[in-house]
């Protein structure tokens, strides 16, 4: 499995980046999407990635910096790569009328406009693991903003690795089961030292990182003052183009 990091950013652009949108390319060339953010198109314009090759985009949550780019994929799909091919769209329980909404805000008609590929939509709920493209998807309940959830965070299994990533959280024990045994690791972290109730600051992380039990631990989702911080950590800080190959 080897994951690229299309958008390493928070909400904002904060230091130019992107947005949160992992790509996921299995060793027989399946490839799906973690979060496809509205700044995504832009990012993966800038990789060669088969656009159409994309079976499947599963969302953490319904904000606009991890879900608003669906609406321009999915237009994208239909008038530029002129798919034929299903796509798969799963993420928490309300994923398709969350599409829906979102869709016909962004293009209006679009939700019900004819398309030559057929959309799939999958809940995926930590009771309810899911085979999304051949991986395996476990859901861990995070803390984060239940307007915008249930907000989820996802260890993905495929080709005898796993890769977990937090989406957006504070912190919560649940990031334990979500990160143990796990080959990388992709952690949220915003702030350095300021808390949120509804993201990860640094601080609290470290002195959780004994806990989390992955082989490899990667920042991502860094605000301004992250990526201001220029200490030595004993974790990986994520960019944009990171390809972490498991
Ligand atoms: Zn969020
Ligand atoms: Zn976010």
């Amino acid at each position: 499995m080897r994951i690229t990091v299309l958008g390493s950013g928070d909400a904002f652009g904060s230091g130019g980046r992107f947005s949160t949108c992992l790509h996921l390319a299995a060793d027989d060339g399946t490839s799906m999407l973690v979060d496809c953010a509205a700044t995504s198109m832009t990012a993966l314009n800038r990789t060669d990635i088969d656009r159409n090759g994309i079976c499947a985009i599963l969302f953490t949550h319904f904000h606009g910096d991890h879900f608003g780019g669906l609406p321009f994929f999915v237009l994208d799909a239909q008038f530029v790569t002129r798919r034929r091919a299903p796509l798969t769209i799963a993420g928490p329980k309300g994923v398709e009328e969350r599409a829906r909404v979102a869709l016909e805000a962004a293009f209006p008609g679009s939700s019900t406009a004819k398309r030559a590929f057929d959309l799939h939509f999958v809940e995926i709920a930590p009771d309810r693991p899911a085979d999304i493209g051949g991986a395996r998807i476990d859901a861990f309940a995070m803390i984060h903003d239940e307007r915008a959830g249930p907000c989820l965070g996802y260890r993905i299994g495929r080709d005898d690795r796993i890769f977990a990533y937090s989406g957006d959280t504070s912190w919560t024990d649940q990031l334990i089961p979500l990160s143990r045994g796990a080959d990388a690791l992709l952690i949220e972290c915003y702030t350095v030292d300021r808390k949120l109730p509804n993201h990860l600051d640094y601080q609290t992380l470290s002195a959780h990182l004994h806990e989390l039990a992955a082989r490899r631990i990667i920042l991502t989702h860094m605000g301004a003052s992250m990526l201001a911080w220029t200490a030595e950590l004993p974790v990986e800080r994520a960019f944009d183009g990171l390809v972490i190959a498991l």
